[in-house]
């Protein structure tokens, strides 16, 4: 990078946000952008581990019905897709264990949940401000569901929500689970089809960002933002000029960037809280291998606690690792890696498995939590307005939600308003 250089748009972070944002625009004829990473390497939170014979990815996994988009670009890299045979909890068929709750038949709750969420967000559109739809959005998932007699909703929301390491229900609010539990998350749950790019995620990305001006291990000192361009300070003291923002990554570190953060930016920062969830790949001795992935109710009813195993992911047997080799999840907590080991090894040994070795292990700082009160003093009209403000433009896992399929349909909506500022 020369000392200072110019670009009409800077995408901060080359994640699945940045790099869709980009593919986007580009799909619409606008290939100017130049996406900034602090990593020495683009993707975030996707993390795939060659073991050779094996990919194991320690972050993100699975593709649905809801990531059509992004399914639709992998095939046409050409590259491979792995189709998931099997799903269980416990051991058991996900529908025998939804099925176990009461009320009325599955079918019957699912579509009136489908309604019930169809008509709370359209009314959030419409009418943003209103007390009680804000009151409604910021229910607790649990006590949503408890007070619309959807028992067996619940349970599905237990293996969508809390098993995928997204929380507990009685703290992750309604309107954030029903950002993810939509027709596409229950249909694939209901078909058990999950795809996953066979020579990983990271790989994809790769792959995808070779379209783009990407600058690696960039990082930022700090952002001006003040008359027509803003200008970004890098550590090692170049600079761009930049005729728009676009911030993918999280507010509270975006607004320690900027010199100048919006009050609706400092607002967002102050109403989220970084969860954690916690990978492991492991092998291990006398476990399941004729299914891929198994989650443990006992980690996600009522009860539970951090660092419970809470599912696991069958990868193959790899004789260079001496067995069969696992990913497994937790959530974290407060605990240390150390620490959620002990638990491993003590849910394993229950389960009459037992830990062989421990060959990756990470904490991701994952899922934005919105603040209860929060919601209900207005925050998702404040995420909603602030687009554009200050030069600005916001996406990524906060203002979508923790998965790629969110993050991609979020900037396929967003991309008709910013091409029009970028145009105008
Ligand atoms: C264990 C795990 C399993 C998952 N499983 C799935 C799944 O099965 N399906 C699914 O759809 N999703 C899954 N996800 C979620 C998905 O990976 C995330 O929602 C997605 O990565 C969010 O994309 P993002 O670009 O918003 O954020 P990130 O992936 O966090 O990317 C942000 C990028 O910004 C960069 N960055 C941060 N700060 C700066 C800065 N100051 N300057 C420059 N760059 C910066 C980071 O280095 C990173 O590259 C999973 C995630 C994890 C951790």
């Amino acid at each position: 990078m020369s000392p200072t250089n110019r670009t009409s748009l800077a995408i901060v972070g080359a994640g699945p946000a940045g790099l869709t944002l980009a593919q986007f625009l580009r799909l619409k004829g606008y290939s100017a952008a130049t996406l900034i990473e602090q990593a020495d390497r683009v993707g975030g939170k996707s993390d795939s581990l060659d073991l050779g014979d094996i990919v194991a990815e320690m972050g993100t996994c699975y593709a649905t019905g809801a990531h059509k988009d992004v399914v639709g670009w992998m095939k046409r890299q050409g590259g491979d897709l792995r189709i998931l045979r099997k799903t269980t909890i416990d051991g058991a068929g996900l529908k025998d264990y939804i099925g176990d709750a009461g009320g009325p038949p599955l079918g019957a709750q699912v579509l009136s949940y489908l309604a019930k969420r169809d008509r709370l967000l359209k009314q959030l559109k419409r009418t943003p401000d209103k007390p009680s739809l804000l009151a409604e959005a910021a229910m607790p998932t649990d006590a949503w569901l408890a007070e619309n007699k959807l028992p067996k909703m619940t349970r599905l929301m237990y293996r969508a929500i809390t098993s995928l390491g997204y929380g507990y229900l009685n703290e992750v609010s309604i309107y954030q689970s029903m950002q993810w539990v939509d027709h596409h998350t229950i249909l694939s749950g209901a078909t058990g089809k999950l795809i996953m790019p066979a020579a990983g995620w990271s790989d994809f990305w790769n792959v995808l960002s070779q379209n783009f001006d990407v600058r690696l291990s960039s990082s930022i000192l700090k952002i001006e933002r003040s008359g027509q361009d803003s200008l970004l300070h890098f550590k090692d003291g170049t600079q761009l000029a930049a005729g728009a923002l676009a911030c993918t990554i999280p507010m509270d570190n975006w607004a320690s960037l900027v010199n100048n953060p919006t009050a609706d930016e400092t607002a967002v920062a102050g109403a989220i809280t970084w969860k954690g969830y916690a990978t492991s790949l492991i092998v291990v001795e006398n476990w399941f291998t004729s299914e891929d992935i198994r989650s443990f109710s006992k980690a996600f009813l009522p009860g539970s606690y951090p660092g419970q195993l809470i599912s696991a992911r069958y990868e193959g047997y790899s004789p260079d690792f001496g067995g069969h080799l696992y990913v497994t999840g937790q959530i974290p907590g407060d605990y240390t890696l150390p620490e959620l080991r002990i638990f491993l090894e003590r849910d394993l040994a229950d389960l009459g498995a037992s830990l062989v070795n421990v060959v990756n292990a990470k904490t991701w700082r994952y899922f934005p939590h919105y603040d209860l009160k929060a919601i209900s003093a207005g925050l998702l009209g404040t995420m909603r307005g602030m687009q554009g403000q200050a030069g600005t433009w916001y996406t990524g896992a906060t203002f979508s939600h923790e998965s790629v399929a969110n993050v991609s349909r979020f900037n396929k909506a967003l991309t008709p308003a910013l091409l029009a500022r970028l145009k105008g």
